[in-house]
């Protein structure tokens, strides 16, 4: 039996306590022990028929080694385990304390231990093995380098990465500082830049190489340092974190190069930049450029106005349509000339080439960049070369209306006449229908000339030019050999060589009815009479220089005959009435 004194702080002792025998059965247990078995009494207790010790493991044959410990060495501590609470068999963790009372022969009387409930130790102790490998995967998982250092500089933890940085382990990094590592000189550089992050009391960004001692490594590193508080608010270390921006960093100097590249050739080609966000309302942006073109201000840049009200009413529906085209997809790229309102009021040629960049998740274009161009000049330039060019053609024309036709008539001259003649027989030829050829001669005009003046000559051969013109059709050609020669050349007159005839005579009466009357020349009357040869010819049987001839050797008939009348060729006179019947 205990004693008093002893049993009360037996029952008083806060972990549990028993003396059993060593079979497992309890002799004695305190209040302690009670609770943690879920007993509100010893009775209650007594009266289970759990047994403590015997079925209290979880774990199986966690008994006897428990005993067999106790049995070897007279003692056992420090003994955990997972048990069951006896009263409700729920599972909880205990630590054991036990040792052997033998008698004065060594045999063993009982076992004295205490059980200490260790469930809720445990589980923090778990949770904390759980923070830390958590903390630790998150580590190994980030690739960059990572490590944690105390304010004294002494590394608590590291990852992977950095420790192979170092060509080490994560756990031959903890517990060392820098200058075991990196030597004096670098240590100190490191510290400071644990000493400003401490001091911002915030995280800071470095940039520059990561010195190592396995290797000179050139690469740029970006080093990221954030102060670490604990939950006083007391600074424990500082976090580190490299990361390798050598990609990054040739990634923004190409695109800074090719940003002036493009700044460059822009500048250079004099072509002004513009960006429009077509999701917002007023996502328009013209560089400083365009701004100058169009004669405004730098500061007009991100005004946001749609430029459309800027363009000639008169260019802006095909604007708008090559706008359309490209917006619908239609065409690869807007393309656009047309007249802008410059500020000074004027009107300026400009050329927009633009491009969609970028479409949302359904396709629709989101926005647009493109180049605008002043074309002022090359538009004047153009116009310039259109205005020589139809000056050029005139000019042309009129050399080649020269040559074929006489200055002082206007009517074709004897190249002109040759080559209709040479068509007419060939006309004539394929249809089958008569020509004709009519010469004339004036009648003593030199007379005129002498008498009036070569001026009233020229005057009265242009008249006659004229009258010519009006006794013939369309189709008919009068032409002016030179002199006070003419020829008119009548085609598609008939398949009957005697109609044929007879409608060259209408036509010759004609003429000489009509060169009879007056010309008022200068305020004077003037008569003129003509001679005419004519010949009608079919197709090819006579060539072209006897069809002249021809007519010309009846005029000289005609001259013979005293003038001012009709001759033909062919030796069939008409008679004088049906001659000027008309
Ligand atoms: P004929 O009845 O025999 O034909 O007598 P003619 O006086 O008309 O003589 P001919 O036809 O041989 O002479 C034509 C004249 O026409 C010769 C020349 O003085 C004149 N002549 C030639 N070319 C021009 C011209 O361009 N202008 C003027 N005013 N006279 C010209
Ligand atoms: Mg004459």
């Amino acid at each position: 039996m205990l004693q008093d004194g002893l049993s009360t702080l037996f029952d008083l002792l806060p972990i549990g306590a028993y003396r059993s025998t060593p079979d497992g059965t309890i002799v004695r247990l305190n209040a302690a022990l009670l609770r943690i078995n879920g007993y509100a009494n010893e009775a209650e207790c007594l009266a289970d028929a759990k047994v403590i010790g015997a079925e209290s493991y979880v774990q199986p044959g966690r008994r006897q080694q428990f005993i067999t410990l106790l049995e070897a060495n007279g003692q056992v501590t420090d003994f955990v385990s997972e048990t069951y609470r006896l009263k409700t068999g729920e599972h909880i963790w205990v630590r054991e304390h036990a040792h052997l009372v033998r008698d004065a022969g060594g045999k063993t009387l009982y076992i004295e231990g205490t059980i200490e409930d260790i469930t809720q130790e445990r589980k923090a102790s778990l949770s904390l093995q759980h923070s830390e490998s958590l903390l630790r995967n998150v580590l190994e998982t980030i690739p960059d380098r990572v490590w944690l250092k105390d304010v004294q500089g002494i590394h608590m933890a590291c990852n992977a990465a950095y420790a192979s940085h170092l060509g080490t382990t994560a756990e031959r990094v903890t517990g060392t500082n820098d200058v075991y590592w990196f030597g004096e000189k670098l240590a100190a550089l490191f510290g400071q830049t644990d000493l400003i992050t401490i001091q911002a009391g915030k995280t800071l960004r470095f940039e520059g190489p990561m010195h190592s001692p396995m290797h000179d490594d050139a690469t740029i590193y970006e080093v990221i340092k954030t102060p670490m508080i604990d939950a006083a608010n007391r600074t424990i270390g500082v976090l580190g974190m490299a990361r390798d921006i050598h990609d990054r960093k040739q990634a923004e100097t190409l695109l800074r190069d090719t940003t002036e590249q493009l700044e460059l050739a822009l500048m250079g080609a004099d072509l002004g930049r513009w960006d429009h966000d077509l999701s917002i309302e007023k996502g328009y942006y013209l560089d400083e450029r365009s701004c100058a073109m169009l004669g405004r201000p730098a500061s007009d840049t991100n005004k946001g106005r749609a430029w459309g009200h800027l363009i000639h009413p008169q260019d802006l529906p095909g604007t708008l349509d090559a706008m359309r085209a490209h917006l619908s997809g239609a065409v690869p790229a807007y393309e656009a000339e047309y007249r802008a309102r410059h500020s000074g009021g004027h009107w300026i040629w400009m050329s927009n080439r633009g491009k969609v960049v970028q479409l949302d998740q359904h396709g629709r274009p989101l926005r647009m960049v493109g180049t605008l161009m002043n074309i002022s000049k090359r538009k004047e330039v153009e116009s310039e070369l259109l205005k020589t060019q139809a000056d050029l053609k005139n000019s042309l024309n009129s050399v080649a209306h020269l040559a074929f036709h006489d200055a002082l008539t206007d009517l074709p001259n004897r190249r002109l006449l040759n080559d209709r003649l040479e068509t007419a027989l060939s006309v004539s030829q394929r249809q089958k229908k008569h020509g004709a050829v009519l010469f004339l001669d004036l009648d003593k005009f030199k007379l005129l000339n002498d008498n009036f003046g070569h001026d009233v000559g020229d005057l009265l051969l242009r008249e006659v030019a004229a009258r010519l013109l009006q006794c013939v059709r369309e189709v008919d050609t009068v032409a002016r050999l030179g002199g006070d020669e003419f020829v008119v050349l009548l085609q598609n007159l008939s398949v009957s060589a005697d109609n044929a005839r007879q409608h060259t005579a209408t036509v010759a009466g004609k003429i000489l009815a009509s060169l009879n009357e007056a010309f008022l020349l200068q305020g004077t009357h003037h008569n003129i009479t003509t001679s005419i040869g004519a010949t009608v010819f079919l197709g090819h049987s006579v060539s072209a220089t006897d069809v002249l001839k021809h007519a010309d050797t009846a005029m000289y008939d005609a001259k013979a005959k005293g003038r001012n009348t009709l001759r033909f060729h062919e030796k069939i006179e008409l008679q004088p009435s049906q001659t000027l019947r008309q």
